[in-house]
């Protein structure tokens, strides 16, 4: 594959050979805890990692690998590790290069369940000061002699924020920090966050990378870029041996498996297969979020946010940023918790349900249910109020969503 093959191409072909036993087209479900080893020299060398091959799949399954080595394909890099949760991998990206006393400066836009870890990890003496995305004096005034890494969303979840992901890295850079970026919102499809200069991207691949609600799991990407300062990340000492691979090398050979943070196979096998149409239910959900966006941004007692729309204070960046759409994730605000439940309620086609990126469009109040943990002011700084209806858009046929949208509103009056 060159440089110039197109996104869908570039995804089906460029690291499928099929099963190299078999000749299977897709890499079969290797559902076996652990692997037989020929002599116990070559089970030695195994574990001095002195030898390709599998001995464990908390540490490692060929079904995990490929699919571990399609995400290096679509997020770049130079390694994948894949883990069993999106919330695994936030958890394992960071803890591989924290320790007590040290501080993440983080964007205030998140999803619910990073605040909750956030809070979580004071608990272990690592503080998180939060700022407002893109306000680079607050973020720059931010910094400590404790700060070890800053954290944003490509695109927040549920604020829909867009983060200007170049400026950050620059400024994280000149601070001598390292950027890890949460990509789940807005997916390789849209940007590559490693390209724009961020060390480290996270996605949960439950959500666009997976397609259809069928597993949870989530994965780590390494630029290999990030040059580890071996007093500031005291833990990568020993690593740096390993060039570009310092930081994969640390966390396969430490947190990653002492956490049993893996992914199942059989996860690693439905991702596989999810994944190739990742491009195609993209494109479409893109352009019917764009649709029902411009539709209900029409509709009297509403106020539509989407980064597609020419008023979103995020537009002019998306448009710099983004390629190819603007997400397939909206919200609106209709006035009330009782009309956004009543909407919620009347609406036929799309399923109540806590996730998004499914080929089905999805609602939620997430007021009420994923930031329950949260306070006010968590809230208000995520973008989460209690008129917020969040809509994750599907492959539906445009037309009966706005249908549907439309007699969900009609029944809801102001
Ligand atoms: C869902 C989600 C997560 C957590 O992923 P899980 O796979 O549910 O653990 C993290 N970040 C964002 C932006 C998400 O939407």
């Amino acid at each position: 594959m060159t440089e110039s093959t197109g996104f869908n191409t570039s995804l089906l072909h460029s690291c499928i050979e099929g099963d190299k036993s078999t000749g299977a087209t897709l890499t079969p479900i290797y559902q076996s805890s652990a692997f037989y080893q020929p002599s116990a020299s070559q089970h030695e060398k195994l574990f001095h990692n002195q030898a390709p091959g599998y001995s464990y799949t908390r540490i490692g399954n060929p079904t995990i690998t490929a699919f571990e080595e399609r995400m290096t394909k679509l997020e770049g890099g130079v390694a994948s590790i894949a883990c069993a949760s999106g919330m695994a991998a936030l958890t394992n990206a960071l803890l591989n290069i924290l320790q007590a006393g040290d501080e993440i400066i983080s964007s205030a836009s998140l999803y619910g369940g990073s605040i909750d870890l956030f809070r979580d990890l004071e608990a272990f003496g690592i503080h998180t000061i939060y700022v407002k995305n893109n306000d680079w004096e607050q973020i720059e005034q931010s910094i400590t002699e404790k700060t070890r890494v800053f954290f944003a969303e490509t695109i927040g979840n549920p604020r829909l924020d867009v983060t200007d992901i170049r400026t950050l890295s620059e400024l994280a850079h000149k601070h001598g920090l390292p950027l890890i970026m949460d990509n789940t919102v807005a997916t390789a499809y849209l940007v590559k966050p490693l390209e724009l200069g961020a060390d480290v991207v996270i996605n949960s691949t439950s959500k666009y990378i997976n397609g259809h609600s069928d597993a949870i799991s989530g994965v780590i990407n390494d630029s290999g870029n990030f040059t580890w300062d071996a007093e500031k990340y005291p833990g990568m000492k020993e690593y740096k041996k390993f060039g570009k691979f310092a930081y994969t090398a640390k966390l396969r050979n430490g947190l990653f498996r002492n956490t049993g943070a893996c992914m199942a196979p059989q996860t690693a096998y439905y991702n596989l297969l999810g994944m190739e149409t990742l491009g195609l239910r993209m494109e479409r959900e893109c352009e019917n979020a764009f649709k029902l966006a411009e539709y209900l941004d029409g509709i009297d007692g509403i106020e539509v946010n989407y980064p597609g729309l020419e008023k979103s204070p995020w537009h002019q960046l998306a448009k710099k940023q983004l390629s190819r759409g603007f997400g397939a994730i909206l919200t609106i605000r209709v006035g009330s918790k009782e009309r956004a439940f009543s909407i919620i309620d009347n609406l036929k086609i799309p399923m109540i349900v806590s996730n998004i990126g499914d080929t089905k469009s999805l609602v939620i109040h997430p007021e009420s249910t994923l930031n329950v943990h949260s306070t006010e002011e968590e809230k208000t700084n995520a973008g989460v109020f209690d008129d917020l209806i969040r809509i994750s858009v599907g492959i539906e046929d445009i037309e009966d969503l706005i249908a549907d949208f439309k007699q969900a509103i009609e029944k809801s009056p102001l």
